[in-house]
């Protein structure tokens, strides 16, 4: 395909000098569904040189007390902070989300992730014990492993980036990290700051291409032991095969299926907008939206009723519109597996209340060939149809009615998925009790996406193994060593 001078081409990022690839990928702007972007194609070569730089640089780089590093986090925070409005703009235009949401979210919590691992690198402390009747001291020692392997997704591309980089670096590793194909733009402008963040050459190496070449490349690589990886549970599967071989340490953020559970005593003037947050922000491409509802018999029409009308009125459209609700999704085969499961719903006899196929979806003149979709919502969906099994990963969400609290428990947790659910209610035992027996590693209750980044964050099933936070990821970035003095 002939490509005009004005696309951006990107260049990997490898002991800290830009280099062309010898192939590249095209990528789309989703909002018009045109090329507008070439990532590079890197395979094992590529993904060998970025190894062999992150590795020459770690022994100076783990050698640096964690303030220098936690002073050059900063710089670097700063940095992208400054550039806040470039970094929006170019996220929302290579995802398809919308400008504000990109604005709001995305760039701001890059930033956070570098000041906030910045900042937690200085208050670790390790353990101690003494056995006085054998005149012994023990305590515990840790160390940055070595080059770690970041893979990240499409939907919240600098943000899940900066996610592992941020504690990698924090902690003295060098890394190797490779963004999704999809979605590469901003962690390509962010190489551009590394310099100047003070980040010396090697510690950060940004390899870019499709997951089964360069991210199979990274994962099969012997001089890589850690792995953390945010995707799908299908690649997660893989990606445990193939560092099988090599025993690497794996941290895994996986899809979810997620429960929003509503008892008649929630306060539903809070209960409505934020579930449609949680149900259609960013598209609902994030893996804690919620995907199915379930709302106890007595609200049940009411709930419907107004959530429905609530849902008609998020504007869909040019994500570069400040008013504009809902953006793009990020391909055309990710719109059509999206509407398939719509049909699929109507096929098996469930009732569509609004979006696809029921409202007419009128778009800018510019962007009749984007990936758009209006927020829908299905009801009388069975628990055991894909819709209600299955990580659809769109503004699609089911909503279907429940009697009991045993009855709700038991439901929601009758999927594979176990990452993020929302109660409500305003009985606070009842918000526990449920909160303790549903089976995510995550529950927010009368709130959703509140996150404090010093606590675990991760799923259960499969949703993930393994945990990121402040401590969580200090121990994953870290190898600890029990050490024993006899006095
Ligand atoms: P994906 O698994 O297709 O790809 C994720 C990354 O892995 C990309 O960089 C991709 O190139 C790479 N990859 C693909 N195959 C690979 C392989 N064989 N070896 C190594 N790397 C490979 O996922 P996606 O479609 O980009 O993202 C959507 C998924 O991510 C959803 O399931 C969503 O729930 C999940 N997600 C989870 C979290 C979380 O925190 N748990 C956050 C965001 C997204």
């Amino acid at each position: 395909m002939a490509h005009s001078k004005a696309l951006l081409v990107l260049e990997n990022f490898i002991g800290g000098k830009f280099v062309p690839c010898s192939s590249y990928i095209d990528s789309y702007n989703p909002s018009t569904g045109d090329v507008y972007c070439r990532v590079p194609d890197s395979g094992r070569e590529e993904v060998g040189a970025a190894v062999k730089a992150a590795k020459a640089a770690f022994p100076i780089w783990s050698s640096k007390s964690p303030l220098e590093r936690s002073q050059i986090l900063n710089k670097l925070a700063d940095l992208i902070e400054h550039d806040l409005e470039a970094f929006a703009q170019a996220e929302s235009m290579d995802q398809g989300k919308t400008i504000t949401f990109a604005r709001t979210v995305d760039i701001p919590r890059a930033v956070y992730n570098f000041r906030f691992f910045a900042s937690s690198i200085l208050h670790h402390t390790t353990e101690c014990t003494e056995m006085a009747t054998v005149g012994c001291m023990h305590y515990t020692s840790r160390a940055p492993v070595g080059v770690a392997g970041l893979i990240s997704p499409w939907n919240l591309p600098l943000y899940l980036l900066t996610w592992k980089i941020a504690p990698a670096i924090a902690c003295g590793n060098t890394v190797v990290a490779k963004p999704s194909e999809m979605t590469s733009v901003t962690a390509w402008m962010m190489c551009k700051l590394l310099e100047k963040a003070g980040v010396p050459h090697g510690v950060v190496n940004v390899v870019f291409g499709t997951g089964a070449k360069a991210g199979e490349a990274l994962v099969c690589h012997p001089n890589v032991p850690l792995i953390s990886f945010t995707g799908s549970t299908l690649t997660a599967q893989r990606i445990m095969e193939k560092s099988a071989p090599h025993c690497k340490r794996l941290s895994l953020e996986l899809g979810g299926k997620n429960p929003a559970i509503v008892f008649d005593d929630a306060d539903l003037t809070q209960c409505i907008p934020t579930t449609l947050r949680s149900s259609f922000a960013n598209q609902g491409e994030i893996c804690l939206c919620t995907s199915r509802i379930f709302v106890q018999r007595g609200i049940y029409s009411e709930f419907l009723k107004r959530f429905v009308a609530e849902a008609k009125k998020w504007k869909v459209g040019n994500p570069s519109d400040p008013t504009v609700d809902v953006g793009a999704l990020i391909s055309k085969e990710h719109l059509e597996k999206v509407r398939s499961y719509v049909k699929k719903a109507q096929a098996e006899g469930a009732r569509v209340l609004c979006g696809e196929g029921v409202d007419s979806l009128a778009l800018p003149t510019g962007n009749q060939k984007g990936y758009f979709m209006l927020p829908t919502v299905i009801a009388e969906v069975k628990d055991e149809s894909c819709c209600m099994q299955e990580e659809i990963f769109g503004p699609v969400t089911c909503v279907v009615a429940f009697d009991t609290e045993e009855e709700v428990i038991e439901r929601a947790n009758s999927v594979k998925y176990g990452f993020g659910a929302t109660v409500w209610s305003s009985n606070v035992g009842r918000v526990h009790r449920v909160a303790q027996r549903l089976q995510s590693g995550l529950v927010w209750t009368n709130c959703w996406l509140v996150r404090d980044l010093n606590l675990p964050f991760g799923g259960m099933k499969a949703s993930g193994i393994g945990r990121e936070g402040a401590k969580d990821s200090y121990e994953f970035f870290t190898e600890v060593k029990t050490i024993t003095i006899k006095h």
